[in-house]
């Protein structure tokens, strides 16, 4: 059950591009509990991560049918930033195409004032979209952080730094 009355229905890619740390499910790897297509074979003693996990399509009615996760093959979380876009392996460039690179562009633009990111997340290689540019930011580690340059609201330049680095 969903606000939205949304089901997940025949999708089940988070279970393949979402990381499962109970389990030690890699991210980008079908989960050995999931029938891809039809659920969790589990699903009454599924993780608790698994549990509160829901994606932006399932929850949020404002993103168009087309953006259903086995169909625009590209799950939607929110993060503290903003919005991260993981894309489903075996379909890389699934965010190039359209209408799902206007829609990335149009988020990026009206993230802008909000100081909201749209970074896309492809195996381990992350993408930062800004309203002009894309950064290609390279694999970017779990101990790694992106560093935003910008002027005023507007991101000039963008690079990764250890996350122990900027503590510092
Ligand atoms: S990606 Fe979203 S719609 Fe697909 S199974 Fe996961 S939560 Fe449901
Ligand atoms: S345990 Fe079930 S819900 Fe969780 S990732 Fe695996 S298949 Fe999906």
């Amino acid at each position: 059950m969903t606000m939205s009355g949304r089901q997940c229905g025949d999708c089940t890619l988070c279970c393949k591009v979402m990381a499962i740390e109970e389990l030690a499910k890699p991210v980008n790897t079908w989960c050995a509990h999931c029938k891809p297509g039809h659920g969790c074979l589990i699903y009454l003693n599924r993780p608790a991560e698994c549990r509160s996990f829901a994606c932006v399509w399932l929850v949020n009615e404002l993103l168009g049918d087309h953006w259903k996760p086995n169909q625009s093959k590209l799950v939607l979380t929110t993060s503290d930033d903003g919005l991260e876009v993981r894309c489903d392996p075996g379909f890389p460039d699934a965010w190039r195409k359209e209408p799902y690179h206007s829609e990335l562009r149009e988020w990026a633009i009206s993230g802008e004032a909000l100081d909201m990111t749209v970074v896309v997340v492809v195996g381990q290689r992350m993408t930062l979209v800004t309203p002009e540019h894309e950064f290609d930011l390279g694999i970017v580690g779990p101990d790694e952080r992106i560093v935003r340059e910008l002027e005023g609201t507007k991101v000039v330049n963008a690079t990764v730094a250890k996350a122990s680095d900027l503590e510092q």
